[in-house]
């Protein structure tokens, strides 16, 4: 970037609440640093409370709890897992890990959610799970994929990453799928830098999730008192993250209703104020159907075309407000041309709007006087020209 070009908002910028310093504080001089100490457990209870869920057990990443759902599920090479293209790798990588076969489903035009239609024409039978990603925390049709999944016994996971305070028909997003899994990465509505969550919300799961979280022990039965030693008894790994990371989480859930409103006005803001100009430039704004809530997540724009999406890039840029691009689509992907398959109906409206979507700045920090600049910046490009 050139200095005439200095960057006036960021893409994000990572929300601190306040009470991340202290709560650390608390836990170096507490202990123990190790995992499930006394904030995992704080952190996890907040959790569980936030999503409606059954039980949360934290994680070093949301890719680490989607690893997790695939052993689970014993998935096994040559069998099939029904996912959008139009996600995160992580999704798609689960499976693969366990030579497992990933089944490119395409998504709508509208939520840019997996297209529920599309699901049962790639349901084959070596197909174990369906996992549903609710992009921009705008709930998937989750009653068509309920149905699908209950006929031909399939597990449904929902990869929460964007859906953490979403609804869909007064249920909790988090709170539908067998399991479920959040991210608490930086970039997401609660953060701890690197951190996630598996939540199970069908009891089966639940012991045998913390055996493979804790490399394959039962350590956390040992430490309740269940058992009077701990020992290797199933396949695992290390995904239970530090006590510390858990306080710096713990400070983020507890003031999630504050992060949200932040959110929510951001997100608003956009939406409202940019709607005439979408609608005069042939820009579409996001879908959200009446019967949902959504968290605020992120706010997209759907241009044209490439050219004028990488054109609007440069001219944000230009007036320091850093624009981003999505998903590009998993199936056109290397690794997933590789491992994957695409299902029968192909994916067109994911390779259309890879191509056009363009993400503005949002997150909790964002000043109005920079949610103006942003506003600003925008109408005064004319995709049309
Ligand atoms: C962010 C994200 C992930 C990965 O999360 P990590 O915590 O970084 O592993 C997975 N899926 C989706 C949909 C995401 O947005």
């Amino acid at each position: 970037m050139t200095r005439t070009n200095q960057l006036s908002v960021p893409f994000n910028k990572a929300y601190l609440t306040g009470n991340e310093t202290s709560y650390m504080k608390q836990a170096m001089k507490g202990g123990p640093l190790t995992g499930d100490g006394p904030f995992t457990k704080r952190a996890s209870a907040l959790l569980t409370q936030i999503l409606g869920a059954k039980h949360s057990l934290l994680t070093t990443s949301c890719t680490h709890a989607l690893d997790m759902t695939a052993l689970l599920l014993d998935l096994e090479p040559g069998d099939e897992v029904i996912v959008p293209s139009f996600t995160f790798c992580s999704t798609a990588n689960a499976c693969a890990l366990r030579g497992a076969v990933p089944v490119f489903v395409d998504c709508r035009p509208d939520t840019l959610n997996l297209d529920e239609r599309q699901v049962e024409a790639a349901v084959t039978g070596r197909t174990k799970a369906i996992v549903v990603v609710h992009y921009a925390g705008v709930a998937v049709e989750m009653d068509a994929i309920e149905a699908i999944a209950r006929k031909h016994g399939l597990v449904v996971i929902e990869d929460n990453a964007h859906g953490i305070g979403g609804t869909y028909r007064g249920r909790k997003l988090g709170s539908i799928g067998a399991m479920a899994t959040q991210s608490f990465h930086e970039t997401k509505n609660v953060q701890c830098g690197e951190g996630g969550a598996l939540i199970l919300n069908d009891d089966t799961y639940f012991e045998r999730a913390e055996i493979i979280r804790e490399k394959g022990t039962n350590r956390g039965q040992f430490f309740r008192g269940m058992v009077d030693k701990y020992r290797w008894i199933d396949i695992g790994s290390s995904y239970l993250p530090s006590d510390l990371l858990a306080a710096f989480l713990t400070a983020q859930l507890e003031h999630f209703t504050d992060i949200q409103r932040r959110r929510k006005h951001i997100w608003n803001s956009y939406h409202q104020r940019l709607a005439t100009w979408a609608v005069e430039q042939g820009v579409a704004q996001p879908s959200v159907p009446d019967d949902r809530e959504h968290p605020a997540h992120l706010y997209y724009l759907l241009l044209p075309d490439l050219d004028s999406r990488q054109r609007m890039l440069k001219h944000l840029l230009g007036h320091g407000v850093l624009g981003t691009f999505h998903y590009q689509p998993l199936h056109l992907s290397p690794a997933g041309m590789k491992f994957g398959r695409t299902g029968p109906e192909g994916c067109p409206v994911t390779e259309d709007v890879a191509d056009r979507l363009l993400r503005l700045p949002l997150y909790g920090g964002m000043a109005d006087a920079d949610i103006d600049l942003v506003i600003g910046a925008v109408e005064s490009f004319h995709p049309r020209g």
